[in-house]
């Protein structure tokens, strides 16, 4: 017999497929990550216990990467949560991102594309180099930084986020602070 699918069933099968599909672009983007960070090691330093692109921001993200980072959230161990859920009371807009939990992102799987590319320095749309601002403390790309501007090849492919998603329907982008304000967790 042939079950007529609620409006509710379709919406959630749709979005399935489409978190597959998400879960699945990551793992590529991830490893295509890894190759522009390796191609510029000499001049990361990010390394294990390093927060500071956690610290201050806006943390822009889209309606599908909201979703994703809702999923990390609800797997997270319950005293986990309650210290996000403690840190997202007192969330101020631009300061420390809520999910950083012991200098560690608590959903770092399931994090934003503006959190997987930070660290490194890429071409965006104007023909501008964008870098990332921990240059400024001494860290990724200072070795190679001279009056604003770097002095080795960006990476040649514009990893905002708008472009990153181009072929998903990614619904609006807002600032962390935002989806918060609108969002309860
Ligand atoms: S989501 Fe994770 S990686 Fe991104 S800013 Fe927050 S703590 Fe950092």
């Amino acid at each position: 017999m042939l079950l007529k699918a609620s409006g509710q069933d379709l919406e959630a099968n749709v979005n399935f497929i489409m978190n597959q599909n998400y879960k699945d672009f990551l793992k590529n983007f991830d490893l295509k990550l890894e190759n522009y960070f390796n191609s510029h090691k000499k001049h990361i330093h990010c390394i294990i216990g390093c927060s500071s692109c956690c610290e201050k921001g806006d943390y822009p993200l889209s309606q599908i990467e909201l979703e994703y980072v809702m999923q990390g959230y609800i797997k997270l161990d319950n005293d986990i949560k309650k210290m996000v859920q403690n840190n997202i009371k007192s969330f101020t807009r631009g300061e420390k991102c809520p999910f950083l939990i012991q200098n560690q992102c608590s959903i770092y799987p399931y994090r934003p594309i503006v959190c997987r590319v930070h660290g490194l320095a890429y071409l965006c749309n104007d023909n501008k180099v964008k870098v990332p601002y921990c240059v400024n403390f001494n860290k990724n790309y200072s070795d190679c930084y001279n009056n604003g501007e770097i002095t080795i090849n960006p990476v040649l492919e514009n990893l905002d986020t708008p472009n990153v998603l181009k072929d998903f329907d990614y619904g609006e982008i807002r600032n962390l602070y935002d989806w918060i304000k609108i969002k309860t967790l």
